[in-house]
């Protein structure tokens, strides 16, 4: 039996008995009976369907975001604002697919000759739980829209939300089977990207999982795409404008109690105006709200699991000893972890070399330009890194020097269904959302006529 558990009363609040060797069959049968009809519809169809989906979630957003937030402990208003942008990218992609796969001519000494986009079948999406919406709708709305079939393997701890996901696909009308949440324990994870009916397999997670998952996949020649951890840097230069940039950086660490692979986790500040910065930044973490996730006041929620709440911990631990400062925080009680700051921070400890998934941070001192990039490519994460300076010549000339899937500047990382999503290094391959990300599972066809 997989369990959800709330971790702010940890009261069991859902039960879900796994499926048996049968039920896997008939729904992977199903699965793949419905791509046969499926690849025929035409884009406006799908489209309309994908609108649909993106109503149902506006319509119903309180009833899934508790589901979240009771789930996994992120603070109600959150839940909300993740409903919401999945609602946003179901809209993104039934307004774009159809020009971002049609065919693309290419003159050559054929008649005719061109690209198409074809589905593939269906695609597994190995998932985690901490935007547990918004990870399966950014896989989801663009697959489906390519004329794709999904499944999905929820995070354990999650499956009230994946149950649900599924739901917000049958209330919009799809035909049944074009998106099915299989209940099952990571166990089982292999037999099934090894079963014929499955082409490829996309999961959002951690190294282990990532690592398994492809393995298995390459060994069946069926492609994966990874989006794995990361350990961005904020990298704040001393022409910053500081009261903006300690409000953007307070977000990119904070937000949904500090559990999110894009998260600001290593803060790189100038060394002449870490004073100020340090001051301002630890204000602002002050004022943030910590307290029962339900209540609309609250910013800071528990962690997910006190496993992950007792990592954070020893993480945090270590770091101390191995010479960093407690500047604010640094205390657990079960999943609830106090917003945490830590400086004197060097590029050994583990707060720097590691993820941290949760809410603290280090602060790390740099003198050059050269050191703070050296010190963002340090990291054998690749997902972003942002920098706050006022002059974007400068920023820009800079972009080409870091390793990262993305640099955002004066902004922290964010997804938006319009830009491409993914790292690099052990933070991935493969890109999700935008073009690149409807491109991913779909058949790129060769057509020469003559
Ligand atoms: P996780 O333990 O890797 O779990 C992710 C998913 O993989 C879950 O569905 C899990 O199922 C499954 N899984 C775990 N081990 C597996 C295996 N050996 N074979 C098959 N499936 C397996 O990660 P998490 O703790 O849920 O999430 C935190 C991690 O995800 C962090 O590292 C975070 O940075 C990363 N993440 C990355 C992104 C991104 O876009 N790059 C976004 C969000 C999170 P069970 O729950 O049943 O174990």
């Amino acid at each position: 039996m997989i369990k959800s558990k709330n971790p702010y009363t940890g009261e069991i609040i859902g039960e879900f008995k796994e499926l048996t060797k049968p039920e896997i069959e008939k729904a992977l049968e199903a699965g793949d009976n419905r791509f046969k009809s499926w690849r025929k519809t035409i884009f406006k169809e799908r489209a309309e369907l994908m609108m649909n989906a993106s109503k149902e979630l506006k319509k119903n957003k309180q009833e899934y975001a508790e589901d979240i937030t009771m789930e996994m402990g992120k603070p109600i208003t959150q839940a909300i604002a993740e409903i919401e942008k999945c609602a946003w990218v179901c809209e993104y992609y039934a307004e774009n697919a159809e020009k971002q796969l049609a065919a693309k001519t290419i003159k050559t000494d054929a008649v005719k000759s061109y690209v198409s986009y074809e589905p593939i079948g269906v695609v597994l999406a190995v998932m985690p739980w901490n935007y547990p919406f918004w990870q399966v709708f950014r896989f989801a709305a663009p697959a489906l829209m390519a004329g794709n079939i999904g499944v999905l393997k929820h995070a354990s701890n999650v499956m009230k939300s994946a149950n649900n996901i599924q739901k917000v696909f049958e209330r919009a009308g799809f035909p049944k089977d074009c998106f099915q949440n299989l209940v099952l324990s990571s166990s089982k994870i292999e037999n099934i990207i090894r079963d014929k009916r499955i082409k490829a397999v996309t999961l959002t997670g951690s190294k282990p999982a990532g690592s398994a998952v492809s393995s298995v996949a390459s060994e069946e020649i069926k492609k994966s795409v990874l989006e794995l951890g990361g350990s961005n840097a904020l990298v704040v230069f001393k022409d910053a404008n500081i009261d903006e940039t300690v409000k953007t950086c307070v977000q990119a660490r904070f937000q949904n109690t500090g559990q999110s692979c894009i998260a600001g986790k290593r803060l790189i500040v100038h060394e002449s105006i870490e004073e100020e910065f340090t001051e301002k930044f630890l204000k602002q973490i002050r004022e943030l709200k910590s307290g029962d996730p339900m209540d609309e006041d609250t910013f800071i929620g528990t962690l997910a699991r006190l496993d992950l709440a007792e990592d954070l911990e020893t993480q945090v631990q270590d770091s101390v000893k191995q010479g960093a400062k407690i500047l604010l925080g640094g205390k657990r009680d079960k999943t609830y972890f106090e917003p945490t700051v830590l400086g004197k921070v060097t590029s050994d400890m583990k707060i720097f070399k590691e993820e941290t998934f949760g809410p603290a941070i280090g602060i790390t001192t740099f003198k050059t330009d050269q050191e703070a990039i050296d010190l963002v490519n340090m990291s054998e994460f690749g997902l972003g890194v942002s920098l706050f300076t006022q002059d974007l010549d400068f920023a820009e000339k800079l972009c080409p020097e870091f390793e990262d899937g993305a640099v955002f500047v004066n902004e922290l990382v964010k997804s938006d269904p319009r830009l491409p999503f993914g790292g690099t290094k052990i933070s991935g391959f493969g890109r999700e959302l935008s073009e690149d990300g409807i491109r991913e599972f779909v058949n790129k066809k060769t057509v020469y006529l003559n």
